[in-house]
């Protein structure tokens, strides 16, 4: 039912208990001392005519007519930087895993934080990152930007580096190197928090990926991102470094098997201790360094 339709329903209700009201009141008021004969008779015609009078205010009043709702016209104001807040999967503990997705422009970055539960730093980075993409919306022209803060929920609020279930996600990806064990699942995928990862870098088709670490300090690589890798380098402390592709990972199954940069962005164990604007400070401009990329960040 359309809302005008609701709307009109609801004023005709209104009206029809107003009248009846009016019309009890009246006959309790007058019905016995005016009209001394007849009484059943007058009230029923009474009636009759103000059932009458009421259908022609409502037909002069416009309600047989849908209520004239304001439009909206003209562009979405130029200020109004599109974006998307969604849950895109659950947790084996149920917590939600949620996903900002900020610009539509046509080259992607995606950027997660927290894969491993007791690495945790990225996550207020993240955050951090989005809060200057929202002030910053030029950045965002021809751009967009997918931002996980929290990759393993229950790791993180369990202050482990593995899920609920003890898998390492970032072991539990299809890639030619997989091992099957306990540790790295039983088979690929068999994670929901990995699942959920590979369903956004099929759907968004990223053309780079960072996911960010701690401890090791350094800015690893896997694919063909050694330029992106050394453009990061540029803008934060961190040295780049390759560390190898470790099975079944992250790396490995983005980097290698699909060919898409990943840089696997490790920063120090003390970097828990910092403030989110603290790490800003740290880490900022090589984050958007990876987004601006060839470009380099203003
Ligand atoms: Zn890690």
């Amino acid at each position: 039912m359309k809302m005008q339709e609701i709307d009109c329903g609801l004023r005709l209700l209104t009206l029809i208990t107003a009248t009846s009201v009016y019309n009890v009141s009246v006959f309790a008021m007058y019905g016995k001392t005016r009209i001394l004969k007849g009484i059943e008779m007058s009230k029923k015609w009474i009636n009759v005519l103000t059932v009458c009078a009421l259908l022609a205010v409502l037909v002069f009043a416009g309600c047989a007519e849908p209520v004239n709702f304001p439009e909206i016209v003209g562009e979405v104001p130029s200020f109004v930087i599109p974006s998307r807040y969604r849950i895109v999967g659950t947790s084996v503990q149920r917590r939600p895993i949620m996903c900002l997705q900020l610009g539509q422009g046509p080259d992607v970055t995606f950027i997660m934080a927290t894969i491993h539960g007791n690495e945790p730093a990225g996550t207020p980075l993240v955050r951090r990152l989005a809060r200057h993409l929202r002030q910053h919306r030029e950045l965002l022209n021809g751009r967009m930007v997918v931002l996980m803060s929290v990759a393993n929920p229950d790791g993180m609020v369990n202050g482990t580096r593995y899920n609920a279930k003890g898998v390492d996600l970032n072991r539990n990806f299809q890639a030619a190197n997989r091992v099957n064990s306990k540790e790295t699942g039983l088979t690929a995928l068999s994670e929901p928090e990995a699942r959920v990862i590979k369903q956004l870098i099929q759907e968004y088709k990223p053309d780079r990926i960072v996911s960010i670490h701690q401890p090791l300090n350094c800015i690893d690589y896997d694919g063909p991102a050694r330029m992106l890798a050394e453009r990061m380098g540029q803008y934060c402390a961190l040295p780049v470094k390759k560390l190898g592709a470790r099975p079944g990972s992250l790396g490995s199954y983005a980097g290698v098997t699909l060919g898409i940069p990943i840089i696997t962005f490790e920063m120090l164990q003390a970097d828990s201790q910092l403030n989110s604007e603290a790490l800003w400070r740290k880490y900022g401009k090589a984050l958007l360094a990876a987004i601006t990329f060839p470009n380099r960040p203003q």
